[in-house]
C-alpha cells in the first residue's frame, strides 16, 4: 500500500496555480488552522499545512515533486486500475480495523482504516488475487 501526500489539496490549490497563489493559499490555511488561532483544530492538518509550503512554496522542491508524482502516475498506468474509490465505497470487514472492496477476481483489496485517517493523500492497494489495483481517495 503506497501512500503520498496531495500537497496541492491540502492547500488548496492546484497544479496550474502560480507560486503567488500558492503563497496566498498556504497564509489562509495557516490562519484556518493555527492551533494558537482555534483550539477544535486538527494539528495534523496543520502539519501537512506546514510540510506541503515546505515543497511547494519554493520552485525548485515543487518541480521535483511534480516529477514524482507524475513518475508514479506513469507506473500506476503499468498496474491496470480496477476502481478509484473514496473511503466510504469501502465495506466494513469481519475485523475491525480493515476494511475491504471485493475484487472482480473473487478475492479482495485490504485497506486498514488506519491508513485512511490521514486526509488528502492517494492510496494504492493491490489486489490479494490478482494484478489490479484500486486507488482510494481520501
Ligand atoms: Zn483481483
Amino acid at each position: 500500500m503506497k501512500m503520498r501526500l496531495n500537497y496541492y489539496k491540502v492547500l488548496g490549490c492546484n497544479k496550474d496555480s502560480t507560486q503567488e497563489e500558492i503563497k496566498h493559499a498556504y497564509h489562509r490555511r495557516l490562519l484556518q488552522f493555527h492551533p494558537d488561532k482555534n483550539d477544535a483544530v486538527d494539528i495534523q492538518e496543520f502539519h501537512d499545512v506546514k510540510e506541503a509550503w515546505r515543497v511547494l512554496g519554493y520552485p525548485q522542491c515543487r518541480k521535483k515533486y511534480d516529477a514524482a508524482c507524475k513518475q508514479e502516475q506513469l507506473e500506476e498506468q503499468d498496474s491496470p486500475v480496477y476502481a478509484r474509490l473514496t473511503p466510504h465505497e469501502l465495506e466494513e470487514s469481519a475485523l475491525e480495523d480493515t476494511l475491504f472492496y471485493r475484487c472482480r477476481c473473487g478475492e479482495n483489496y485490504f485497506i486498514e482504516r488506519q491508513a485512511l485517517r490521514k486526509k488528502n493523500t492517494v492510496l494504492q492497494v493491490m489486489c490479494d488475487g490478482c494484478t489490479l489495483i484500486i486507488i482510494v481517495e481520501t
